[in-house]
Protein backbone atom coordinates (compact mmCIF):
# COMPACT_ATOMS: atom_id res chain seq x y z
CA UNK A 1 0.00 0.00 0.00
CA UNK A 2 1.46 3.18 -1.55
CA UNK A 3 0.65 6.62 0.48
CA UNK A 4 0.12 7.85 -3.06
CA UNK A 5 -0.16 6.58 -6.73
CA UNK A 6 0.78 9.52 -9.17
CA UNK A 7 -1.12 8.57 -12.69
CA UNK A 8 1.51 10.87 -15.52
CA UNK A 9 4.72 11.43 -14.55
CA UNK A 10 5.46 14.47 -16.41
CA UNK A 11 5.67 18.16 -15.12
CA UNK A 12 2.65 18.04 -12.97
CA UNK A 13 2.73 14.86 -11.88
CA UNK A 14 6.69 14.92 -10.97
CA UNK A 15 6.05 18.29 -9.09
CA UNK A 16 3.07 17.32 -6.65
CA UNK A 17 5.73 13.40 -6.12
CA UNK A 18 8.35 15.60 -5.15
CA UNK A 19 6.78 17.57 -2.34
CA UNK A 20 5.30 14.16 -0.95
CA UNK A 21 8.75 12.17 -1.05
CA UNK A 22 10.39 15.48 0.70
CA UNK A 23 7.49 14.66 3.29
CA UNK A 24 8.77 11.35 3.45
CA UNK A 25 5.38 9.74 1.42
CA UNK A 26 5.49 6.57 -0.03
CA UNK A 27 5.00 7.53 -4.00
CA UNK A 28 4.51 5.33 -6.80
CA UNK A 29 4.44 7.42 -10.16
CA UNK A 30 3.62 5.47 -13.30
CA UNK A 31 3.55 7.34 -16.63
CA UNK A 32 3.26 6.44 -20.15
CA UNK A 33 5.89 8.61 -21.39
CA UNK A 34 3.27 10.63 -23.91
CA UNK A 35 4.12 14.28 -22.89
CA UNK A 36 1.91 16.75 -24.66
CA UNK A 37 4.58 18.67 -25.71
CA UNK A 38 6.69 15.68 -27.01
CA UNK A 39 6.25 17.43 -30.47
CA UNK A 40 8.42 20.66 -29.91
CA UNK A 41 11.91 20.84 -29.74
CA UNK A 42 11.99 24.01 -27.52
CA UNK A 43 9.93 24.35 -24.39
CA UNK A 44 9.51 28.07 -23.97
CA UNK A 45 8.45 30.71 -20.92
CA UNK A 46 9.48 28.36 -17.88
CA UNK A 47 11.70 30.51 -15.58
CA UNK A 48 15.47 29.16 -15.27
CA UNK A 49 14.49 27.16 -18.04
CA UNK A 50 13.50 29.36 -21.14
CA UNK A 51 14.38 27.54 -24.63
CA UNK A 52 15.29 23.51 -22.83
CA UNK A 53 14.47 20.55 -24.51
CA UNK A 54 11.34 19.66 -22.79
CA UNK A 55 12.39 16.04 -22.84
CA UNK A 56 15.57 17.29 -20.71
CA UNK A 57 13.41 19.38 -18.53
CA UNK A 58 11.78 16.34 -17.65
CA UNK A 59 14.55 13.85 -17.58
CA UNK A 60 16.40 15.71 -14.91
CA UNK A 61 13.46 16.11 -13.02
CA UNK A 62 12.86 12.51 -12.86
CA UNK A 63 16.74 12.47 -12.08
CA UNK A 64 16.37 14.43 -8.94
CA UNK A 65 12.88 12.94 -8.22
CA UNK A 66 14.45 9.36 -7.89
CA UNK A 67 17.37 9.98 -5.84
CA UNK A 68 14.29 9.90 -2.55
CA UNK A 69 13.79 6.59 -1.55
CA UNK A 70 10.59 6.23 -1.11
CA UNK A 71 9.73 7.29 -4.59
CA UNK A 72 8.82 3.99 -7.19
CA UNK A 73 9.06 4.77 -11.04
CA UNK A 74 6.82 2.41 -13.27
CA UNK A 75 6.73 3.22 -17.40
CA UNK A 76 3.70 2.15 -18.02
CA UNK A 77 -0.25 2.60 -18.75
CA UNK A 78 -2.74 2.48 -15.95
CA UNK A 79 -5.81 0.85 -17.62
CA UNK A 80 -8.24 1.46 -14.33
CA UNK A 81 -9.10 2.89 -11.51
CA UNK A 82 -10.96 1.27 -8.12
CA UNK A 83 -11.94 1.75 -4.51
CA UNK A 84 -11.81 4.81 -2.30
CA UNK A 85 -10.23 6.70 0.13
CA UNK A 86 -7.74 5.04 1.68
CA UNK A 87 -8.41 2.22 -0.42
CA UNK A 88 -7.82 2.76 -3.67
CA UNK A 89 -6.34 0.18 -6.47
CA UNK A 90 -4.84 0.87 -10.19
CA UNK A 91 -4.35 -1.26 -12.73
CA UNK A 92 -1.38 -1.46 -15.13
CA UNK A 93 -1.20 -2.44 -18.85
CA UNK A 94 0.31 -5.60 -17.49
CA UNK A 95 -2.14 -6.68 -15.48
CA UNK A 96 -0.23 -5.58 -12.56
CA UNK A 97 -2.45 -4.00 -9.49
CA UNK A 98 -1.02 -1.09 -7.47
CA UNK A 99 -2.76 0.05 -4.28
CA UNK A 100 -2.97 3.33 -2.83
CA UNK A 101 -4.25 5.75 0.18
CA UNK A 102 -4.52 8.24 -2.20
CA UNK A 103 -4.46 8.80 -6.32
CA UNK A 104 -3.85 11.82 -8.22
CA UNK A 105 -4.42 12.43 -11.85
CA UNK A 106 -1.58 14.45 -13.89
CA UNK A 107 -2.60 12.33 -16.92
CA UNK A 108 -2.67 15.74 -19.39
CA UNK A 109 -5.20 16.89 -22.50
CA UNK A 110 -4.62 15.44 -26.33
CA UNK A 111 -5.18 18.15 -29.10
CA UNK A 112 -7.69 17.60 -31.42
CA UNK A 113 -6.13 19.10 -34.61
CA UNK A 114 -8.17 21.36 -37.65
CA UNK A 115 -8.26 18.22 -40.07
CA UNK A 116 -5.92 20.46 -42.66
CA UNK A 117 -3.85 18.24 -44.93
CA UNK A 118 0.05 19.17 -43.66
CA UNK A 119 -0.99 20.31 -40.48
CA UNK A 120 -0.49 17.42 -37.76
CA UNK A 121 2.79 16.70 -39.01
CA UNK A 122 3.51 20.38 -38.72
CA UNK A 123 2.49 20.60 -34.89
CA UNK A 124 4.84 22.14 -32.32
CA UNK A 125 7.38 23.05 -35.31
CA UNK A 126 5.42 25.81 -37.30
CA UNK A 127 1.77 25.19 -36.35
CA UNK A 128 1.32 26.03 -32.34
CA UNK A 129 -1.26 27.08 -30.01
CA UNK A 130 0.26 29.45 -27.37
CA UNK A 131 2.17 32.74 -28.18
CA UNK A 132 3.54 33.10 -25.05
CA UNK A 133 5.41 29.53 -25.99
CA UNK A 134 6.32 30.00 -29.42
CA UNK A 135 5.82 33.59 -30.38
CA UNK A 136 8.89 35.66 -30.17
CA UNK A 137 11.26 33.06 -31.88
CA UNK A 138 8.58 34.18 -35.40
CA UNK A 139 10.77 37.59 -35.05
CA UNK A 140 7.40 39.79 -35.67
CA UNK A 141 7.07 37.69 -39.21
CA UNK A 142 4.10 36.96 -40.89
CA UNK A 143 1.38 34.83 -38.51
CA UNK A 144 -1.21 32.75 -39.87
CA UNK A 145 -4.46 32.31 -37.34
CA UNK A 146 -6.17 29.05 -38.81
CA UNK A 147 -9.96 29.47 -37.23
CA UNK A 148 -11.57 26.46 -35.54
CA UNK A 149 -14.16 28.29 -33.76
CA UNK A 150 -15.64 31.78 -31.76
CA UNK A 151 -12.55 31.36 -29.85
CA UNK A 152 -10.06 32.05 -32.87
CA UNK A 153 -11.61 35.52 -33.25
CA UNK A 154 -9.73 36.24 -29.96
CA UNK A 155 -6.55 34.57 -31.06
CA UNK A 156 -5.96 36.55 -33.96
CA UNK A 157 -6.97 39.76 -31.75
CA UNK A 158 -3.72 38.78 -29.26
CA UNK A 159 -1.27 37.89 -31.78
CA UNK A 160 -0.48 41.07 -33.77
CA UNK A 161 1.80 41.69 -30.66
CA UNK A 162 3.84 38.96 -32.30
CA UNK A 163 3.81 39.78 -36.32
CA UNK A 164 1.57 40.81 -38.92
CA UNK A 165 -1.42 38.39 -38.40
CA UNK A 166 -4.09 36.80 -40.94
CA UNK A 167 -7.06 35.31 -39.99
CA UNK A 168 -7.56 32.20 -42.09
CA UNK A 169 -11.19 31.55 -41.08
CA UNK A 170 -12.03 28.73 -43.38
CA UNK A 171 -15.54 28.58 -42.86
CA UNK A 172 -14.85 27.61 -38.96
CA UNK A 173 -16.57 31.03 -37.87
CA UNK A 174 -18.72 33.69 -39.19
CA UNK A 175 -17.70 37.39 -38.42
CA UNK A 176 -20.35 40.06 -37.58
CA UNK A 177 -19.61 43.51 -37.99
CA UNK A 178 -18.10 44.05 -35.07
CA UNK A 179 -15.78 41.19 -34.97
CA UNK A 180 -14.85 42.37 -38.19
CA UNK A 181 -13.90 45.87 -36.87
CA UNK A 182 -11.78 44.81 -33.73
CA UNK A 183 -10.03 42.73 -35.94
CA UNK A 184 -9.31 45.47 -38.80
CA UNK A 185 -8.25 47.79 -36.07
CA UNK A 186 -6.19 45.37 -34.72
CA UNK A 187 -4.21 45.46 -38.11
CA UNK A 188 -5.30 41.63 -38.86
CA UNK A 189 -6.07 40.53 -42.72
CA UNK A 190 -9.13 38.72 -42.84
CA UNK A 191 -8.82 35.93 -45.91
CA UNK A 192 -11.43 34.15 -46.00
CA UNK A 193 -11.09 31.60 -48.62
CA UNK A 194 -11.15 27.76 -47.81
CA UNK A 195 -7.82 26.12 -47.20
CA UNK A 196 -6.98 23.40 -49.18
CA UNK A 197 -3.87 22.38 -47.30
CA UNK A 198 -0.77 23.47 -45.97
CA UNK A 199 2.77 23.24 -47.45
CA UNK A 200 6.71 24.00 -47.31
CA UNK A 201 7.96 25.05 -44.08
CA UNK A 202 4.99 27.12 -43.05
CA UNK A 203 2.78 28.16 -46.59
CA UNK A 204 -1.13 27.76 -46.23
CA UNK A 205 -2.51 27.07 -49.67
CA UNK A 206 -6.15 28.11 -50.41
CA UNK A 207 -8.51 26.39 -52.60
CA UNK A 208 -8.64 29.25 -54.70
CA UNK A 209 -4.95 28.81 -56.18
CA UNK A 210 -3.42 31.71 -53.88
CA UNK A 211 0.07 30.08 -51.40
CA UNK A 212 0.46 32.35 -48.64
CA UNK A 213 3.72 32.27 -46.84
CA UNK A 214 3.96 32.51 -43.33
CA UNK A 215 6.85 32.79 -40.61
CA UNK A 216 4.32 30.51 -38.13
CA UNK A 217 0.93 29.59 -38.13
CA UNK A 218 -1.46 29.48 -35.01
CA UNK A 219 -4.22 27.32 -33.89
CA UNK A 220 -6.54 26.66 -31.24
CA UNK A 221 -6.81 22.84 -30.21
CA UNK A 222 -9.69 21.17 -28.48
CA UNK A 223 -8.50 19.65 -25.67
CA UNK A 224 -9.44 16.76 -23.90
CA UNK A 225 -8.10 14.77 -20.77
CA UNK A 226 -5.42 11.95 -22.30
CA UNK A 227 -7.13 9.40 -20.28
CA UNK A 228 -10.31 7.91 -19.59
CA UNK A 229 -9.56 6.46 -15.98
CA UNK A 230 -10.41 8.98 -14.07
CA UNK A 231 -13.63 9.84 -15.23
CA UNK A 232 -14.30 5.84 -15.63
CA UNK A 233 -13.87 5.74 -11.45
CA UNK A 234 -16.52 8.32 -11.49
CA UNK A 235 -14.53 11.77 -11.33
CA UNK A 236 -16.73 14.88 -13.09
CA UNK A 237 -15.58 16.63 -16.18
CA UNK A 238 -16.15 20.21 -16.94
CA UNK A 239 -16.28 22.23 -19.84
CA UNK A 240 -13.82 25.35 -20.56
CA UNK A 241 -13.31 27.37 -23.46
CA UNK A 242 -10.27 24.98 -24.80
CA UNK A 243 -12.34 21.90 -24.28
CA UNK A 244 -12.98 19.54 -21.19
CA UNK A 245 -10.96 19.06 -17.94
CA UNK A 246 -11.24 17.39 -14.87
CA UNK A 247 -13.72 19.09 -11.79
CA UNK A 248 -11.62 20.16 -8.78
CA UNK A 249 -12.30 21.91 -5.67
CA UNK A 250 -9.39 24.60 -4.41
CA UNK A 251 -7.45 21.59 -2.65
CA UNK A 252 -7.27 19.71 -6.18
CA UNK A 253 -9.78 16.90 -4.45
CA UNK A 254 -11.54 15.95 -7.84
CA UNK A 255 -15.58 14.49 -7.11
CA UNK A 256 -14.34 11.30 -5.55
CA UNK A 257 -12.70 12.01 -2.21
CA UNK A 258 -8.87 10.76 -2.13
CA UNK A 259 -8.54 11.43 -5.85
CA UNK A 260 -6.88 14.46 -6.94
CA UNK A 261 -5.88 16.24 -10.38
CA UNK A 262 -3.21 18.62 -11.19
CA UNK A 263 -1.84 20.17 -14.63
CA UNK A 264 -3.48 20.58 -17.94
CA UNK A 265 -6.35 17.87 -16.83
CA UNK A 266 -6.81 20.10 -14.06
CA UNK A 267 -7.04 23.75 -14.81
CA UNK A 268 -6.76 26.13 -17.87
CA UNK A 269 -4.89 28.15 -19.08
CA UNK A 270 -2.08 25.67 -20.26
CA UNK A 271 1.69 25.89 -19.66
CA UNK A 272 4.58 24.23 -18.30
CA UNK A 273 5.22 26.45 -15.37
CA UNK A 274 1.80 26.34 -14.44
CA UNK A 275 1.44 22.63 -14.20
CA UNK A 276 4.18 22.77 -11.81
CA UNK A 277 2.89 25.11 -9.62
CA UNK A 278 -0.22 23.28 -10.10
CA UNK A 279 1.39 20.11 -9.39
CA UNK A 280 3.33 21.64 -6.35
CA UNK A 281 -0.49 22.87 -4.61
CA UNK A 282 -1.76 19.43 -5.29
CA UNK A 283 1.20 17.69 -3.50
CA UNK A 284 1.04 19.64 -0.48
CA UNK A 285 -2.78 19.20 -0.28
CA UNK A 286 -2.48 15.65 -0.70
CA UNK A 287 0.08 15.83 1.82
CA UNK A 288 -2.79 17.59 4.32
CA UNK A 289 -5.48 14.98 3.44
CA UNK A 290 -3.24 12.20 4.57
CA UNK A 291 -2.51 14.14 8.06
CA UNK A 292 -6.51 15.31 8.33
CA UNK A 293 -8.20 12.65 6.62
CA UNK A 294 -11.48 14.62 7.42
CA UNK A 295 -10.24 17.83 6.04
P1 LIG B 1 1.74 16.27 -19.78
O1 LIG B 1 3.07 16.91 -19.90
O2 LIG B 1 0.92 16.16 -21.01
O3 LIG B 1 1.99 14.82 -19.16
C1 LIG B 1 0.97 13.90 -18.90
C2 LIG B 1 1.66 12.55 -18.66
O4 LIG B 1 0.70 11.59 -18.20
C3 LIG B 1 2.27 11.97 -19.94
O5 LIG B 1 3.59 11.52 -19.69
C4 LIG B 1 1.33 10.81 -20.28
O6 LIG B 1 1.95 9.75 -21.00
C5 LIG B 1 0.91 10.37 -18.89
N1 LIG B 1 -0.33 9.58 -18.88
C6 LIG B 1 -1.54 9.90 -19.44
N2 LIG B 1 -2.42 8.91 -19.23
C7 LIG B 1 -1.76 7.95 -18.54
C8 LIG B 1 -2.14 6.67 -18.04
N3 LIG B 1 -3.39 6.19 -18.20
N4 LIG B 1 -1.21 5.92 -17.39
C9 LIG B 1 0.05 6.39 -17.22
N5 LIG B 1 0.46 7.60 -17.66
C10 LIG B 1 -0.43 8.36 -18.32
N6 LIG B 1 4.26 24.91 -22.43
C11 LIG B 1 5.22 25.79 -22.10
O7 LIG B 1 5.25 26.27 -20.95
N7 LIG B 1 6.18 26.17 -22.99
C12 LIG B 1 6.23 25.68 -24.25
O8 LIG B 1 7.12 26.06 -25.05
C13 LIG B 1 5.21 24.75 -24.64
N8 LIG B 1 5.22 24.24 -25.88
C14 LIG B 1 4.23 23.38 -26.25
C15 LIG B 1 4.24 22.87 -27.56
C16 LIG B 1 3.23 22.04 -27.98
C17 LIG B 1 3.25 21.51 -29.39
C18 LIG B 1 2.18 21.67 -27.09
C19 LIG B 1 1.08 20.77 -27.53
C20 LIG B 1 2.20 22.13 -25.78
C21 LIG B 1 3.21 23.01 -25.35
N9 LIG B 1 3.24 23.52 -24.05
C22 LIG B 1 4.23 24.39 -23.69
C23 LIG B 1 2.23 23.11 -23.04
C24 LIG B 1 2.80 21.98 -22.14
O9 LIG B 1 3.19 20.90 -22.96
C25 LIG B 1 1.76 21.50 -21.13
O10 LIG B 1 1.18 22.60 -20.44
C26 LIG B 1 2.42 20.55 -20.11
O11 LIG B 1 3.02 19.46 -20.77
C27 LIG B 1 1.40 20.05 -19.08
O12 LIG B 1 2.03 19.19 -18.16
P2 LIG B 1 1.23 17.98 -17.48
O13 LIG B 1 2.19 17.32 -16.56
O14 LIG B 1 -0.05 18.48 -16.94
O15 LIG B 1 0.83 17.01 -18.69
MG1 LIG C 1 2.29 15.28 -15.09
Amino acid sequence: MHDVIVVGGSYAGMAAALQLVRARKTVLVIDAGQRRNRFASHSHGFLGQDGASPADIATEARRQLQAYPSLRWIDGVVTSASGSKDDFSVMLDDGEAHFGRRLLFATGVSDELPAIDGLAERWGKAVFHCPYCHGYELDQGRIGVIATGPMSVHQAQLLPEWGQVTFLTNDCVSLDADARRDLIQRGVVIEEALIDRLDGDADVLLADGRRLPFAGLFTASRCTPSSPVASNLGCELMDTPMGKQLWTAETKETSILGAFACGDVARAPHSVSLAVGDGAWAGAQIHRSLVWPEG
